[in-house]
C-alpha cells in the first residue's frame, strides 16, 4: 500500500468516526470535509514518502555523532527538516495565536501516522516541541510565553523533556537534579539527565530544556518537584549545559539520545514551585497519544511491506507446476490478515483518543467535556501501550512473513522492529501503564473513567447489535471487578490486555459496521477478524487476570540460586 493509499484509508477511518461531526462542529473554521482532509492527509503522506523516508533509510544507517562536544546529525537531516518545516508540520494544531494552523488533534494524529511511518526517529524532534508549547503557554510567565512558544510553533526553535536520570527512570519522584534561586530571578540548575532525546543538535540555534528539578525547600517525593525552562543557549552564548555521550542503542538511529549535563546552567521557573510534575503532565499526555501514532505508523508499514512482499514471492504449490506467490498459503494468509487488523484497529484507536482529547478541549458544555476527558483517561494507557505493542508484533509478523529476507537489511523489515522496541519503554513503560489502568482509572477516583469508557462501549454494542462486544465487555467487568489493591500489581499487566482487547473490540465494532463501498468493507472485514481475535486472546488475559494470588506464590517458590 502507498502513502497516498493509506491516506485515503485514514480518511475513511476519519470520516466513520462517530464523534468526527461534534469535531467538525467545534472546529468551524476549519472547514473540515473529505476533500481538505484528504488535501492535507494526503500531502502528509507525499512528504513523508517523497523526503522523509529516503533521509531515514541513511540515517538509520550512519546514525548521529558527537563532535567536539556537540551533537552531528545524519546527512539529510537538515533537508528534511527544512522542508517539514517550510510545509508548516510544526504548526498543526498548535494556537493559532502563536502562528498555529488551529486544526484538531485528529488531523494532527493523521499526519503524525504518515509521518512516523516513515521515520519514528524523525518525529522524535518534533513531539517534544508541540507538547512543550502546551505547558509554556499554560503556565509559563506571559514573557517567556511570548519568547519561546512562536518560536516551537513555527520550528525555528526545539524543545526535550527532561526528567530521567540514573537513579530516576520509572521513578521520577526520585529524581536529584537540584535547582537554586538566583539574585537576578532566574535559577540554576545542576545535575545529570539522562536518555534525552535530540539532547542537542544543529537544527535549531535554541533548544528549551524541560527540565524537572528539586527546589531547596521541596520536600522528598513528586510534591518536591519544580519546572524549568533551561535554554541551551542565552543571548548568543552556550548556557553550562554539555553534552556528556550519545546512547549507542538498538533502533531509532536518526535520533540522537543524549546524556547532559547540567553545571550550574541558567533556567526559569514554569508554574507553581512543587507543582512540576503535574504540570509537566500536559507535555507527559502529548508525548503519549504521540508514541501511538508512532506505533501506528510502524504497525501500518510492516502490514502494508508484509502483503505487498507476500504478493510477490514465490514458493510452494504442486510440484509439476511453476511455484505459487506465498499469499496462496493459508498460513501466510493468517498472518496477513491478523497484520492488517491489528494495524487497522491501532489506526482507529488512536484517531478515536485524538478525536476525544479535541471534544475534551473544546465541547461547549461542561458536562460533555468531562465525559470526553473521563473516555481519554482511560483510552491513554491503552492507546501507547497497544499501539506500542502492535508496531512489534508487526514488525515480528512482518520478518515471519518475508521469511530470510525479512532478517536481513535489504528489505525494512528488521529496522521496523528495532525501532518499533522501545515504544513500549518510553513514555512510561508496559508496566507503568498497566499500574495506571488498574489504580488509577479502575480502583482509583472511583472509576469513573473505566465506568465513562464502559457506558459509551455497551451504548455502541447496543446499537450496533455486536454480541462479541457485549462479550468482550462482559469478561472486562468481570476482571475489574475483581481487582484489589494487594494483587493489582502482579495482574496489573493482563488487566492491562484484556482491557486493551475489549477496547479495540469497541474500535473493531465499529469498523465492522461499515458499508457502502468498497473500502468500508475492507474496514469491516478487518473489524470483524479483530473480533475474533480479540475474542480469543481475552479469555487467556481474563483467566491471568484472575490468578493473582497463584503468580504471587510461584515467584515466592522460584529461586534465583537455580538459575545459573
Ligand atoms: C530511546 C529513548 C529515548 C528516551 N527519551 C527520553 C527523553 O527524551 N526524556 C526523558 O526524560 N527520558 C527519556 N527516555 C527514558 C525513558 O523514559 C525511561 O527509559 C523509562 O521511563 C523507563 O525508565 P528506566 O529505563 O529507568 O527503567 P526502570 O524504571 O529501571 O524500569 C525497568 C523495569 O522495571 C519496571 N518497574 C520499575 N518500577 C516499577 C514499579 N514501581 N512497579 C512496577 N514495575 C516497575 C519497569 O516497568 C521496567 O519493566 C528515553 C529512553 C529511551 C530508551
Amino acid at each position: 500500500m502507498s502513502y497516498a493509499d493509506a491516506a485515503g484509508t485514514i480518511v475513511a477511518q476519519i470520516l466513520a468516526l462517530p464523534e468526527f461531526a461534534r469535531v467538525q462542529a467545534l472546529f468551524p473554521d476549519a472547514g473540515l470535509d473529505e476533500a481538505m482532509l484528504l488535501d492535507i492527509i494526503g500531502a502528509a503522506g507525499d512528504l513523508a514518502e517523497g523526503v522523509i523516508a529516503p533521509f531515514n533509510t541513511q540515517a538509520d544507517q550512519v546514525g548521529c555523532r558527537l563532535e567536539q562536544g556537540r551533537v552531528r546529525l545524519a546527512p539529510g537531516h537538515h533537508d528534511a527538516w527544512q522542508a517539514f518545516v517550510a510545509g508548516g508540520w510544526t504548526t498543526i494544531e498548535s494556537a493559532p495565536q502563536w502562528g498555529g494552523a488551529g486544526l484538531p488533534m485528529l488531523v494532527h494524529s493523521a499526519c503524525e501516522e504518515l509521518l512516523n511511518r516513515a521515520s519514528p526517529a524523525f518525529g522524535m524532534l518534533p513531539t517534544p516541541m508541540r507538547c512543550a508549547t502546551k505547558v509554556i503557554e499554560r503556565y509559563a510567565d506571559p514573557a517567556l510565553c511570548a519568547q519561546w512558544a512562536p518560536r516551537l510553533v513555527d520550528g525555528s526553535w526545539a524543545a526535550t523533556i527532561c526528567i530521567s536520570e540514573p537513579d530516576a527512570g520509572s521513578d521520577v519522584p526520585r529524581l536529584r537534579t537540584a535547582a537554586v534561586p538566583h539574585a537576578d530571578g532566574t535559577w540554576r540548575v545542576t545535575g545529570e539527565k539522562i536518555w534525552i532525546s535530540f539532547g542537542d543538535h544543529d537544527l535549531t540555534p535554541r533548544i528549551a530544556h524541560m527540565v524537572l528539578a528539586r527546589t531547596p525547600e521541596g520536600e522528598h517525593g513528586p510534591a518536591g518537584l519544580s519546572l524549568f525552562l533551561v535554554p541551551s543557549d542565552i543571548a548568543g552564548q552556550r548556557n553550562a549545559v554539555v553534552v556528556r555521550r550519545i546512547e549507542e542503542k538498538l533502533g531509532l538511529h536518526g535520533s540522537p539520545t543524549c546524556a547532559l549535563g547540567f553545571e550550574a546552567a541558567t533556567g526559569y521557573l514554569i508554574g507553581t514551585p512543587g507543582r512540576g510534575l503535574a504540570q509537566l503532565f500536559t507535555m507527559i499526555i502529548g508525548m503519549r497519544l504521540s508514541v501511538g501514532s508512532q506505533g501506528a505508523g510502524l504497525a501500518g508499514a510492516a502490514a502494508s511491506l508484509a502483503w505487498r512482499y507476500a504478493a510477490e514471492r514465490r514458493q510452494g504449490g504442486r510440484a509439476d507446476a511453476p511455484p505459487v506467490t506465498i499469499d496462496q498459503h493459508g498460513d501466510v494468509q493468517r498472518m496477513l490478515l491478523g497484520l492488517a487488523a491489528r494495524a487497522e484497529v491501532t489506526r482507529g484507536l488512536v484517531l478515536t483518543a485524538a478525536a476525544l482529547s479535541d471534544l475534551q478541549a473544546r465541547e461547549e458544555d461542561e458536562a460533555a467535556r468531562t465525559e470526553a476527558g473521563l473516555v481519554l483517561a482511560w483510552l491513554l494507557p491503552i492507546t501507547k501501550n497497544f499501539a506500542a505493542e502492535a508496531a512489534s508484533l508487526c514488525a515480528n509478523d512482518a520478518i515471519q512473513v518475508l521469511g530470510g529476507a525479512g532478517y536481513t537489511r535489504e528489505w525494512p523489515a528488521e529496522r521496523y522492529l528495532r525501532d518499533a522496541r522501545v515504544l513500549a519503554i518510553y513514555e512510561g513503560t508496559s508496566g507503568m501503564q498497566a499500574l495506571d489502568l488498574a489504580l488509577r482509572r479502575v480502583l482509583g477516583d472511583e472509576g469513573r473513567a473505566y465506568r465513562a469508557f464502559l457506558a459509551k462501549a455497551r451504548g455502541d454494542a447496543d446499537r450496533l447489535g455486536n454480541a462479541t462486544l457485549h462479550a468482550l465487555l462482559d469478561m472486562l467487568e468481570q476482571a475489574a471487578s475483581g481487582l484489589d489493591k494487594p494483587t493489582a500489581a502482579v495482574v496489573a499487566y493482563p488487566f492491562l490486555q484484556l482491557a486493551s482487547l475489549a477496547t479495540t473490540g469497541w474500535i473493531a465494532a465499529r469498523l465492522a459496521a461499515l458499508s457502502g463501498s468498497p473500502l468500508h468493507d475492507h474496514l469491516a472485514a478487518l473489524g470483524c477478524h479483530w473480533l475474533l481475535l480479540a475474542q480469543a486472546q481475552a479469555l487467556a488475559e481474563a483467566a491471568l487476570t484472575s490468578h493473582g494470588q497463584a503468580l504471587v506464590a510461584a515467584f515466592a517458590d522460584v529461586d534465583r540460586g537455580y538459575l545459573g
